[in-house]
């Protein structure tokens, strides 16, 4: 639109909704100013109306002068949007945003004669804009830092989603756990299908439900690290949390897991590496408490860490009570403690091995003489980290060496007078006789020294064989190499396990021949290990002896000994005769073996369950039973989800019942294949074995293969039901037409007929009721016998049943004691046929004449019925199998008896399908009572 001068522009000008301002072009000059534009300027009207305009906006004009000048020449317009401007409004400085116009006016020449000026405020909606912009920058830079943290976590973290637990996120460690696994997007129990079953799966449901947090730290959980992948056993430490809706709903949960499994190994390790060192000790233990010499272990503050049990009998304690105290506390006077404790420091400090001598009056032995040497125990880094000491009591080797001392001084003496005495005899030849006379007896108390040096080297060798003796009397060999000469000293026992005699010398070389060839390369490295690198020496071999050719197993156990310098120079050892054991263990391990291949050979699977870890172990024709390949893994909850479902749990709560309570297992299930989908029906036997100290450990099982019973019990019973369906058919026909017939001949003179059609009438009865009972049996087994419970008085029930048998039965007289009122929820005709079952075994067990007793009572609660004959009775072994299928007492007196022994096994499932119990007490050859009870209505 062109506007044109004159009072129209005026009127548009005052009144419009924006700021307009109209200039005239040559001059500048406002002309026309409307309140929207004042109030934009934030100046008065007289500062602009009538004024050059740049004069009224000078702070604007550097920006803007330009603009309008072009406008003015070019007649083209301006435009400025949104542009930032400083305008001095009402006397102060500010800084707003505004969308302006310089619009040219042309007179109808098209010369541009005033120019318009639009403006438009936008400040405050720049300003807003700005501020959004800003908040959302802030939430952006918020949502970055979570994801990041989220992302980058160390623990493991996912968000499960809604009720299902669908994984909604998952962050890289967590996915780390399970690196093959698909989680994103699904239910946790579908993407790690073997939690479910486990603990953990009620965990989180538990969480979701109850919106409580819960920590669960190292929890075993087998995993698999891809889908349908063998699992492994590792151990995980879990944090969830619920999260909410905005509702305060619970929508998901919030997961963190740490895997644990190097920390539980390394726990497990410890553990192992505690039991080596363990055994390590009682070794040494072995070793050291066979010696007549004291040993023991100082730590760096001179308290004992160990004394052999030669030390413990010496100061009479027990190594409870003398390990960790000091010297003085151990009994040692103070200049004896004091003077090792200076040694110890001495070693300390040196690191060298010392040796030394101390005497002291002994409480029972009097004064005893010892030698002894203290060696350092360095640590891995040298440093000494407590010293070693050996003791040996050498009283009687010094007292012997102090006897001949004081004899060579007696001898020294006596020379020195015999020289003397020579001098004299060459001074005076009168004295020769009374000199030779004392020479006479200086013989005589040299040959006296002499004998007494004999004794005293006997006395040595005799202490030397008492020794001998010792290590003679516990049957060990004993042997000794020095390490450089490698000469090898036995003794006579040693050689006889080696099969030589004691007065013939046995070599290394020679022992070692009688080794057998497998195992004498794997004892001569061991050997020389040992000796040259100090390694451990306790092996076990067999030996075949050189003249008496018997195998003997041998274990030898040997170790380095240091001389008091502390070098190692010899190796010494013994040997023990391990035949018998050894033999014994092999012998259990072949009857392993033999048991082993039976069962194989008689196609039973086994298994067994560690009772503390629940691991599983199975054998391969096990596994082929659960449908799995031999070399498969299976673990526990693979084998039982292969279990048909309608057994599945009833196995899994007897398994466990069998490990936690004892109880036998003994069950026929029938097992889906893993694999090949094939239905085999099992029994499977198994029980708790307790080890040799009574613990029990293993769950052992066996299960045989019963499918093809299973598959000709289903046929049998198929065939019984339908014989008995076919035969029901003419028999009811039979039925009607007798009661015709009966109803016929009542007013019939022949009494025969009448008499012969009552007794057909009772057999047709008969027959029609074992029909009932096979058909009854055929719907059990097929799992297709209804209860069709309603309410009825069970008193009624047996006084009609009672009044029905006496219209059939003369033979035996029915009591019935009636009690009155009895309201059960039942089967009326199901419970109608167990009492009829009941009576007329009664009758068929018992002679001619006899009384049936038949009663019932509340008892507990319950009601009772019982009926009582006084037949033949039941041997207590049959009292409890009569109510199983087809079971029949066979003697002489039943043998004419019929019946196919299926109504008390009917009877029986009835009952129990009520949740009742049947029982019978009896006595044979007095008479039998058949009890039941039913739940009180
Ligand atoms: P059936 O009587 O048809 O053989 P049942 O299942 O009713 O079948 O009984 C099973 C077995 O129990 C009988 O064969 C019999 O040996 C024994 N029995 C049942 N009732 C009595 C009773 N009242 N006295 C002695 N023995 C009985």
């Amino acid at each position: 639109m062109q506007f044109t001068e004159g009072e129209d522009l005026h009127n548009a000008v005052r009144l419009a909704p924006i700021g307009i301002c109209i200039l005239n072009a040559d001059t500048l000059i406002a002309e026309s100013v409307n309140d929207k534009f004042l109030e934009v300027a934030g100046k008065p009207y007289d500062a602009i109306y009538g004024r050059f305009y740049w004069d009224a906006f000078a702070e604007a004009r550097s920006f803007y002068e330009e603009a309008l000048d072009g406008v003015v020449q070019s007649g083209e317009a301006y435009y400025a949007e949104e542009v930032e401007l400083m305008l001095i409004r009402h006397g102060r400085e500010e800084m707003i945003f505004v969308t302006f116009v310089y619009a040219p006016v042309k007179n109808k020449e098209g010369t541009v004669t005033k120019i318009a000026i639009w403006v438009l405020e936008n400040t405050k909606q720049v300003e807003e804009r700005q501020r959004v912009e800003i908040a959302r920058t802030a939430v952006q830079k918020e949502r970055d830092r979570l994801n990041s943290f989220f992302m980058q976590a160390p623990a493991g973290i996912c968000i499960l989603d809604g009720p299902d637990l669908v994984y909604g996120l998952v962050n890289p460690a967590y996915q780390q756990l399970l690196p093959g696994r698909k989680l994103l997007g699904r239910p946790i129990f579908e993407a790690l299908p073997e939690l479910v079953g486990t603990p953990l799966q009620e965990v989180l449901l538990t969480v979701y439900r109850s919106g409580e947090a819960y920590e669960i730290n190292e929890l075993l959980i087998p995993v698999a690290e891809y889908e349908g992948g063998p699992t492994k056993d590792r151990y995980f430490s879990f944090n969830y949390q619920v999260r909410r809706d905005e509702n305060d709903r619970i929508d998901g949960i919030l997961v963190f897991v740490f895997e644990v499994t190097g920390m539980i190994n390394v726990q497990q390790d410890l553990q192992k590496a505690r039991e080596q060192s363990e055994q390590q000790k009682r070794v040494y233990e072995t070793v050291t408490s066979g010696t007549p010499d004291l040993m023991y272990v100082f730590d760096l503050d001179y308290r004992f860490t160990y004394a052999n049990s030669a030390l413990l009998s010496m100061w009479g304690k027990t190594y409870d009570n003398a390990v960790g105290k000091g010297l003085l506390e151990n009994g040692y006077e103070p200049w004896h403690a004091e003077m090792h404790e200076r040694e110890i420091e001495q070693i300390k400090m040196t690191k060298q091995a010392l040796r030394g001598e101390v005497s002291f009056p002994h409480a029972t032995l009097g004064r005893r003489t010892y030698d002894y040497i203290l060696t350092p125990v360095l640590n891995e880094r040298g440093e000494v980290e407590a010293v070693a000491g050996t003791t040996r009591d050498i009283t009687e080797r010094k007292q012997w060496e102090e006897i001949l001392a004081h004899r060579s001084e007696e001898l020294q003496a006596i020379n020195e007078e015999m020289a003397a005495t020579n001098e004299e005899q060459a001074a005076s030849n009168e004295e020769l006789a009374s000199t030779n006379e004392e020479l006479i007896a200086t013989n005589d108390e040299l040959a006296f020294v002499n004998q007494q040096l004999l004794e005293a080297r006997q006395k040595i060798e005799e202490s030397e064989v008492a020794l001998r003796l010792a290590i003679e009397a516990a049957n060990f060999g004993t042997w000794f190499i020095h390490s450089v000469t490698r000469e090898f000293i036995t003794d006579a026992r040693l050689k006889e396990l080696f099969g030589y005699y004691p007065e013939e010398s046995l070599s290394i070389e020679q022992a070692l021949a009688q080794i057998t060839e497998e195992y004498r390369g794997f004892v001569t490295t061991r050997l020389e290990n040992a000796i040259y690198h100090n390694g451990d020496y306790d092996v076990t071999y067999p030996v075949i002896g050189l003249h008496d050719n018997r195998l003997r197993w041998l274990r030898a156990i040997g170790n380095l000994k240091a001389d008091p310098s502390g070098a190692f120079s010899a190796f010494t050892g013994m040997v023990m005769d391990i035949t018998e054991q050894y033999l014994a263990v092999k012998n259990v391990e072949r009857a392993e073996e033999s048991l082993r291949m039976a069962i194989d050979a008689a196609g039973l699977g086994s298994y067994y369950i560690n009772v503390i870890d629940r691991i599983f172990y199975p054998s391969a024709k096990l596994k082929e039973f659960f449908g799995f390949a031999p070399e498969e893994e299976v673990p526990y909850e693979a084998a039982i989800n292969q279990i048909h479902p309608d057994y599945r749990q009833a196995a899994a709560d007897l398994v466990e019942a069998a490990i936690t309570k004892g109880v036998k297992f003994d069950m026929e299930y029938p097992i889906i294949g893993h694999n090949d989908g094939k239905i085999r029906w099992v029994r499977g036997i198994g029980t708790v074995q307790p080890d040799e100290n009574g613990i029990n450990r293993y769950f052992t099982g066996v299960l045989h293969e019963i499918t093809e019973q299973k598959q000709d019990e289903v046929r049998k019973n198929d065939f019984i039901g339908m014989v008995s369906h076919e035969l029901k058919t003419p028999l009811t026909s039979l039925t009607a037409i007798i009661q015709v017939a009966n109803t016929k001949l009542k007013s019939s003179e022949d009494s025969f007929l009448s008499g012969a059609m009552e007794k057909a009438n009772v057999q047709v009865k008969r027959m029609s009721s074992m029909i009932n009972g096979f058909l009854n049996i055929s719907r059990l087994e097929s799992a297709k016998l209804l209860i069709d419970k309603q309410d009825f008085d069970l008193d009624e029930l047996i006084d009609d049943i009672v009044k029905e048998t006496a219209l059939s039965v003369s033979s035996h007289v029915v009591k019935f004691q009636p009690c009155h009122g009895l309201l059960v929820h039942a089967d009326q005709d199901k419970i109608g046929s167990v009492i009829t079952n009941l009576i007329s075994n009664a009758v068929k067990y018992s002679p001619k004449g006899k009384v049936i007793e038949v009663q019932c009572g509340v008892m507990e609660d319950k009601v009772q019925v019982s009926v009582r004959d006084e037949g033949m009775g039941l041997k207590p072994q049959d009292q409890e199998k009569v109510f199983d299928r087809y079971f029949r007492v066979e003697s002489n007196h039943t043998q004419h008896i019929s019946g196919f022994g299926i109504g008390l096994y009917l009877s029986a499932e009835i009952i129990h399908r009520h949740d009742g119990k049947i029982w019978v007490e009896s006595e044979s050859g007095k008479g039998s009572t058949f009890y039941f009870s039913l739940p009180l209505k």
